[in-house]
């Protein structure tokens, strides 16, 4: 049977920016008005709470194959499906998660599936708004490490921090700590102190766009594990990244050899 444009079923992967909802972008706004259910973790979920319209489908943040299946099979069913993410849903997020499942799919999961509209709308990830915050840390070239050793080896965490170190680029750490992980900054600023000089700027940016927020530049020298925590998100700059009154920069321009 042919489907008519009306019962087809999407999925919309969203992001909803880092907490103030003047940041999430007006296509997701248009996408949460159109939708008729959302799934995502609890505390994602809760900010929609109050919209009437929409069915909402919490879960646990370890959840997120099954939740990627779950909103697949309802969106193969005609329905109109959200699912949300922080910042922006390719970050660390369930944008990934949703195309691991679609690769993963068993042949009838693979046929059920085919006929969703699966779409990714960005956010304003934490790292950006962070940025923005602060001046300019990221102006010039830099990356962007998960610090959460939930889906990939420790070492390789520590190999990227130190080479990106070497390579002089800006960086940005996301989950530097968690629950399971309360020391898990500790390494990371080891591998920094051991590769940067002591005076390198090192930024912790807490509940961005939050009333709670809170922006915290220090030196590498005096720099603590317990300066974040879950909530953080941690801009290290390069050797040129200075102060400018009350901001924090990077030039564009870098020294030739
Ligand atoms: N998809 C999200 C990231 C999810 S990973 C995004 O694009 O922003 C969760 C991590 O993001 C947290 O551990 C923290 O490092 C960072 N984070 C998310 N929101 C934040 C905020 N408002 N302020 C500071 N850091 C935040």
């Amino acid at each position: 049977m042919k489907h008519s444009a009306a019962a087809r079923g999407s999925l919309r992967v969203v992001g909803l920016g880092p907490g103030d909802d003047a940041l999430i972008t007006d296509q997701v706004r248009a996408s949460i008005a159109a939708a008729t259910d959302a799934f995502g973790y609890f505390p994602y979920i809760e900010r929609l709470q109050g919209l009437g319209h929409l069915q909402l489908h919490a879960s646990d943040n370890r959840e997120e194959l099954d939740r990627a299946r779950a909103a697949l099979d309802l969106a193969a069913q005609g329905r109109q499906v959200l699912m949300l993410s922080s910042g922006d849903p390719g970050v660390f997020a369930m944008a990934s998660a949703v195309f691991e499942v679609l690769e993963g799919a068993a042949p009838e999961q693979r046929q059920r599936w085919a006929a969703v509209d699966v779409e990714v709308q960005p956010g304003i990830t934490a790292m950006l708004a962070a940025a923005a915050r602060l001046g300019a840390p990221l102006g010039h070239d830099f990356c962007c490490i998960n610090l959460s050793d939930n889906l990939k080896p420790a070492a390789v965490i520590e190999r990227r921090i130190r080479l990106a170190a070497q390579a002089d680029f800006a960086m940005a750490f996301y989950n530097p700590c968690s629950k399971s992980r309360p020391q898990g900054f500790s390494r990371a600023l080891q591998v920094l102190q051991q590769e940067c000089e002591p005076e390198r700027l090192i930024c912790f940016a807490r509940n961005v766009s939050r009333p709670d927020e809170t922006l915290n530049v220090v030196t590498l020298a005096t720099a603590a594990p317990a300066m974040a925590d879950m909530r953080t998100v941690v801009i290290v700059g390069n050797s040129l990244t200075r102060r400018v009154g009350p901001h924090v920069y990077t030039p564009r321009s870098y020294p030739h050899a």
